[in-house]
């Protein structure tokens, strides 16, 4: 294995599942921790804010600090505020993007808003879904966290923000831009939050449509752990495999990072 200077990681499906951690998840960040290699949690979760997240992770006894986490919220309010600072929004969404957009001074507005933007809100009406539509419809662009159709719950999986976003698509036929996996946009704004280049960091995650091709679309070497939402027996014919895959980070810990350390 080529020696990584830096980790990026997903969460749901690779460091828990609900509110269990998965095995290996804690040893793994340890071990980088010991090695001192930098790391940076990215997720797709757009209803919680870093803080939160954090929380969640130390809740498992995974060793994570508020500034290693990485949302699509807070990509997209990045994002936005980089195209137009103090941009007026129409948001739907939780928590984590409100605070994230309040965060980068981006006003939020009911009508007349630059942009249209799109995080999974699991109160979302009618209503909001109208005036999400009116604002596109008079001119704002589209954009959304994140694609996911379907996110993985304790109920099953359930509509994802991909699935909220399509209703406006769908009725406005405007394509929405999205921020986060598999989109390169969340990619790079995480090496440059690492200060690093794409060549020094190993993605690892469990998502081969959104974690591994967006190590694939950004550059990056991924490694597909098997404990979350693909399994290598669905990704067999795809033509663009992950550079390693594991069952799981015990596995990969035992295969390759014990290795590398007798080097
Ligand atoms: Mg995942």
């Amino acid at each position: 294995m080529k020696p990584y200077q830096a980790y990026f990681l997903d969460l749901d499906g690779t460091m828990y599942k609900g509110t269990d951690r998965i095995e290996g998840a804690a040893e793994f960040v340890n071990h980088l921790i010991e090695k001192e290699l930098p790391f940076m949690f990215l997720t797709n979760n757009s209803s919680k804010n870093a803080q939160q997240v954090a929380e969640k992770l130390q809740s498992l006894d995974i060793q994570a600090k508020q500034e290693q986490i990485f949302t699509t919220s807070m990509a997209t309010a990045e994002y936005l505020s980089s195209e137009k600072p103090g941009a007026k929004i129409f948001a739907i969404g939780e928590e984590g993007l409100l605070n994230a957009l309040a965060e980068e001074n981006l006003q939020l507005v009911e009508e007349d808003a630059d942009y249209v933007i799109i995080g999974l809100d699991r109160e979302v009406n009618y209503e909001k879904l109208a005036k999400a539509c009116l604002n596109v419809r008079s001119g704002a662009e589209l954009i959304s966290t994140n694609g996911d159709i379907a996110i993985p719950t304790e109920r099953g999986m359930l509509p994802g923000n991909g699935a909220i976003t399509s209703v406006i698509s769908v009725s406005t036929n405007v394509e929405p831009t999205f921020i986060g996996k598999p989109e390169s946009t969340i990619m790079d704004q995480a090496l440059k939050k690492m200060g690093t280049t794409k060549e020094k960091v190993l993605m690892v995650g469990d998502n081969y449509h959104t974690d591994i091709l967006a190590g694939i679309h950004a550059g990056l070497d991924t490694l597909m752990v098997e404990t979350g939402v693909s399994t290598f027996e669905d990704i067999r014919n795809q033509d663009e495999q992950p550079t390693y895959k594991a069952k799981n980070l015990i596995e990969w810990l035992q295969t390759h990072c014990q290795d590398n350390e007798r080097n």
